[in-house]
């Protein structure tokens, strides 16, 4: 048998980050950075006003206070957009908006409520001269240039996935579009006779086909493009040609039909089309993991993952190898799902030397995290999944986890609730 860690080196050794394609900024969330960003402009790219005010000279106005205003002239606006006309000589002001350039000779801003700008309006309508009734310090409510980003720099580095701040950041560079790692396609195909699309009449001894759609789901979550290859039969001839629909993917993954049942096609199948290895690997659920690689068409060669039929194992598979070896080709620094430590509220027992991945429900009660078993762990229970918040890790020399003791969970999904620092 094969450790958990053996087999995904094995796995992961077949992958590498994919090829890059140029996508529009939007469509870009998600994605990895294929090269570093070097920024076109300054930012922000002149000085400019962090308020609504006035600019002004600090020499004109240091000794300003209620007591004593300084009255200036006021030569002049400015609104973000513009660009300043006239020149802030001594004794003169420019009335100035938040995001508008700063006039030359202007070194501060004081705003609008550090002025007496309000009553005397109110006194005398429009107005020539303002009272600079407050001061702050030389420079003052002005942004300078490239206080943010100066041209010629790396704003972001290769390798970053891209979150709604990154791609603001683009778009404040004018960037429309920006290199990023595809995503990969990853062929699905459920096999079995027994199997029936949802839509479809089920008839007596027939199940429905969860597997195509739950590991549909997890592709897409973690960043692939699924492509549903549908159900093959048990028989050489259907699963060939269901399978030769997929040969253009960057990953084919089946279920089922990897364990010792008669009907297990799809080993005879990739004996016969690429190589393929059989492991059983030291884990619980999902003990049987086919993988190996399939030959296309031009030389091409397909890696293949076999997921165990099981629903419950089959995902279970899909979160240990499948979405590593996808966020190894989205070109992903990191592969494992973030984990918390959770005081167990079940115990989790480990027969026979396995690591064992129990479905558990996860709360918080003060600053401590507790996991507690989703229901009966069948592998083909499947709402016990559904129910789960993650999956709380026995290790294979533990022979049980009791509740009081502690266990390392991967989470799914934070519940909302959860602060999302941990780890
Ligand atoms: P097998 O690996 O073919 O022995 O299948 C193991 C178990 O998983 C059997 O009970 C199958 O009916 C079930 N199974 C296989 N494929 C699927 C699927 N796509 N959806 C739901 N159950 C499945
Ligand atoms: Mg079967």
């Amino acid at each position: 048998m094969l450790s958990v860690e053996e087999a995904l080196e094995r796995v992961l050794s077949y992958f590498h980050p994919l090829d890059q394609e140029e996508k529009p900024l939007l469509q870009a969330l998600g994605q990895t950075l294929a090269r570093d960003i070097v920024s076109p402009l300054d930012i922000p790219p002149l000085d400019n006003s962090a308020m609504d005010g006035y600019a002004v000279r600090w020499e004109d106005i240091e000794a300003a206070s209620e007591g004593s205003p300084v009255e200036l002239e006021v030569i002049g606006q400015v609104a973000a957009g513009q660009l300043p006309r006239r020149r802030v000589r001594k004794g003169t002001a420019v009335r100035i908006m938040t995001g508008a350039p700063i006039p030359s000779g202007a070194d501060t801003v004081v705003p609008f409520e550090d002025t007496d700008e309000v009553p005397r309006k109110a006194r005398l309508g429009s107005i020539n001269q303002i009272g600079i009734l407050r001061v702050a310090h030389k420079g003052a409510n002005v942004r300078p240039a490239a206080e943010d980003i100066r041209r010629g720099q790396v704003v972001l580095q290769k390798g970053t996935v891209l979150g709604a701040a990154h791609i603001g950041v683009l778009a404040s560079l004018g960037f429309a579009s920006v290199p990023v790692i595809r995503r990969p396609v990853v062929a699905i195909l459920a096999t079995g006779n027994e199997l029936v699309r949802p839509g479809r009449v089920s008839r007596a001894g027939k199940i429905y086909d969860s597997n195509s759609f739950s590991v549909a789901a997890a592709v897409q979550r973690c960043g692939g493009i699924p492509h549903l290859l549908g159900i093959a039969k048990d028989n050489l001839p259907d699963m060939f040609r269901k399978i030769e629909k997929g040969l253009s993917a960057d990953l084919l993954v089946t279920s089922a039909g990897v364990s010792k049942g008669d009907y297990d096609v799809v080993k005879d199948v990739l004996v016969q089309r690429g190589e393929i290895s059989f492991w059983s690997v030291r884990m619980r659920p999902a003990k049987p993991l086919a993988f190996g690689a399939i030959n296309g068409p031009h030389g091409r060669s397909v890696p293949h993952i076999g997921l165990p039929g099981n629903p419950v194992s089959a995902l279970v598979a899909f979160e240990v190898f499948c979405r590593p070896a996808i966020l190894k080709m989205l070109g992903r620094a990191r592969l494992e799902r973030p984990s918390i430590e959770a005081v167990l509220e079940s115990s989790i027992r480990n027969t026979d030397g396995r690591r064992v991945y129990a479905r558990v429900a996860v709360s918080r009660r003060g600053s401590t995290y507790y996991a507690r078993l989703t229901g009966p762990q069948g592998s083909h229970i499947l709402t016990s999944m559904a129910l789960a918040d993650g999956l709380a890790v026995c290790p294979e020399d533990v022979f049980s986890l009791e509740p009081g003791q502690r266990a390392k969970v991967l989470m799914f999904e934070w519940p909302e609730e959860m602060p999302q620092h941990l780890s």
